[in-house]
């Protein structure tokens, strides 16, 4: 299995995540990370560090988000990897309060 990043990430992308996976599986577009599911050894080290709850283990998270599986792999394979914090997105102060964290 892996974990996953889901749709709460957009316009976030602060990229706390990042900073505690062991093995450098989050790969990152203009939006939103996603997580190599090849590369996830399931540590779930990411899950508590994400101020906008994006990130689920795909053993264990709501039916409606099943379609994120595809989407972090299918991403994951073709994007840049990221391997430190970067700066949040302008949008993603705004995304918080949206999303009510
Ligand atoms: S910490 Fe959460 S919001 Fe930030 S990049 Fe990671 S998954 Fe996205
Ligand atoms: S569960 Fe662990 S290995 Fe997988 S993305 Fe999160 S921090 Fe990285």
């Amino acid at each position: 299995m892996t974990h996953i990043v889901t749709d709460n990430c957009r316009l976030c992308r602060f990229t706390d995540c990042v900073t505690v996976c062991p093995v450098e599986c989050f790969h990152a577009d203009e939006e939103r990370s996603y997580i190599d599911p090849e590369v996830c050894i399931d540590c779930g080290a990411c899950v508590p560090v994400c101020p906008v709850k994006a990130i689920y283990d795909a053993a264990d998270m709501p039916e409606d988000l099943d379609r994120w599986v595809a989407v972090n792999a299918e991403r994951s394979a073709i994007l840049p990897r990221v391997t430190a914090k970067q700066p949040e997105l302008p949008t993603a102060a705004a995304r918080r309060a949206e999303l009510g964290y």
